[in-house]
């Protein structure tokens, strides 16, 4: 008889990977359902990577409340899964009399939303913390407990302790139908069909689509709206220490200036609304909207040591909150739509909240006697190569020759590093996959050194020729014919 899931979640961005995490702590059968080839296919893959403390939303919301808890709990969960995390804080800049009113306002509601430490300082205080600022910036709003962290590798470490914890992911899975057969959903795509008593809607910027697969009248539109961002050589990323934030508009949060964790500088995003949910394009125009943003805060950036640019779409709802409550038309069917920003800084509170809602729903929660809570079966993960003492490298490389050959030159990826991304849960069978998994392709040379070898490390590891290697998905082919 074909097997019948306790909870199907659909979409396998930072929401439903946290959710699955989350839900691996149960006595429950899982699937997740993602139409791309990987986790974090969607906004989690690309966006500002911020933990933001929680001042932004609107006092009372839902987004306020999980804000707040998510970014308590990212640093402790962080650790647990082996994901870089970094409390860098941040500082939203005034520049006059008009921006330091709304400094007030931010402080205000803020405290209102339990946001601990904020306080607004002084321009000579901001400039000795951040000395590369505009002489022009007259105060800040100093938020202490604000951190950064890689969202794509938070999304993976979810998914992979999910996975070893017998959730089971089904890649390349775009759901297109949702059918009740009593108490039963039916969701498919295209002719496959999985089977689930309740679902959970983590569909990101199409979550409203999928909301109206089970009820035509589900209310919530989502714009989609692209943000910008280029990201700056390493040499660069000690411009700054903190995320620097402008003051926000009705558009949204602004451009800011950060490191991140692996040590590059990001500037962006913009906000333009456009008409393809899925158009992750950049243009010239959009990144020297988010160029003049970054130089109004922080003049000397170098923006000449651009390696890259992508781009982000938002799933902004316009109910300006996250809607985590079951569909009117189906009590098993639970939407987590217009999970914009702070989506990421929220991502764990979201999931126990969505388990709260599922628990009301109906669904059994009993803890597992063999839960691992970690992201890998024994454990921690090994470090990556470039992070060993110079002692532990020599020593690994006498273990596994592997790890002796230098792949990506640029981040320092062993061929070792790769091969463990490939055999690792829900491990890499692309380029692009390798390259979230290990960083080799994401430094100065974008991969122009590494991925021929990337290829052929993938093809013997997955006894494929290379020509079946892929870089991202289906119709993404490398290589198309044989020269010699
Ligand atoms: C420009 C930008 C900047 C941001 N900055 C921040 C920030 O600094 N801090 C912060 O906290 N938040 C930030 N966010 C918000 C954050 O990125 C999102 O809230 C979060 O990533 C949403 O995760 P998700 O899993 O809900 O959606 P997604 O990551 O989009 O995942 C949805 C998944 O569902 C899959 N899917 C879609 N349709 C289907 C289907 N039919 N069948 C199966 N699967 C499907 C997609 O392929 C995708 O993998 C930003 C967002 C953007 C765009």
């Amino acid at each position: 008889m074909e097997k019948i899931y306790d909870i199907a979640i659909i979409g396998a961005g930072v929401t439903g990977a946290m959710l699955a995490h989350k839900l691996a702590k149960y006595k429950l059968d899982v699937a997740v359902l993602e139409a791309g080839c990987d986790v974090a296919s969607g906004a989690s893959r690309a966006n500002s990577a911020i933990v933001h403390a929680g001042f932004d939303a609107a006092c009372g919301t839902l987004k306020a409340k999980l804000n707040v808890r998510g970014c308590a709990e990212l640093p402790v969960l962080a650790k647990q899964l082996d994901v870089p995390y970094k409390n860098n804080t941040s500082l939203v800049v005034a520049y006059g009399e008009e921006d330091e009113k709304m400094l007030e306002v931010l402080l205000e509601r803020g405290r209102k939303n339990g946001v601990p430490k904020l306080e607004i300082i002084d321009s000579a205080r901001l400039h000795e913390m951040e000395p590369s600022l505009s002489p022009e910036a007259t105060a800040a709003l100093y938020a202490p407990t604000a951190g950064i962290i890689c969202p794509y590798d938070l999304t993976m470490a979810a998914a992979e302790n999910a996975c070893i914890n017998g959730c089971e992911f089904y890649f390349d899975y775009k759901v297109d139908k949702i059918e009740r057969d009593g108490d039963i959903l039916n969701i498919c795509a295209g002719d496959k069909t999985i089977r689930a008593r309740y679902a959970a809607n983590c569909a990101g910027v199409h979550s409203d689509e999928i909301a109206r697969l089970i009820d035509p009248e589900f209310p919530i539109k989502l714009i989609p709206r692209r943000g910008e961002y280029m990201v700056l050589d390493k040499a660069e990323g000690k411009t700054v220490s903190a995320t620097i934030f402008m003051v926000p508009s009705k558009a949204g949060k602004g451009i800011l200036v950060s490191p991140t964790v692996d040590g590059n500088l990001l500037v962006g995003p913009n906000a333009h609304e456009v008409g393809f949910k899925d158009d992750t394009s950049t243009e010239a125009m959009g990144l020297e909207e988010i160029s003049q943003g970054a130089r109004r805060l922080v003049p000397s950036a170098n923006l000449r040591a651009v390696i890259t640019s992508f781009a982000g779409v938002r799933p902004t709802p316009d109910t300006d909150d996250f809607h985590i409550l079951p569909s009117a038309a189906a009590g098993n069917f639970l939407n987590l739509v217009g999970i914009e920003s702070p989506g990421l800084a929220s991502s764990p509170a979201v999931a126990e909240y969505a388990i709260e809602q599922l628990a009301k729903m109906g669904v059994t929660l009993k803890v597992r006697d063999d839960y691992n809570p970690f992201r890998t079966e024994k454990g921690h993960m090994r470090k990556p190569f470039r992070e060993l003492s110079n002692e532990e490298k020599a020593e690994l490389c006498k273990k596994e020759p592997a790890y002796a050959k230098i792949i990506c030159r640029c981040e320092t990826i062993t061929e070792g590093d790769i091969l463990a991304a490939i055999r690792r849960p829900l491990g890499a069978k692309t380029v692009d996959m390798v390259k979230m998994r290990t960083r080799a392709g994401m430094g100065r040379c974008q991969g122009g050194f590494c991925s021929p070898r990337v290829v052929e490390i993938l093809a013997n590891e997955l006894g494929v020729s290379p020509m079946d290697i892929k870089k991202r998905d289906c119709g993404s082919d490398i290589l198309c014919d044989k020269t010699k």
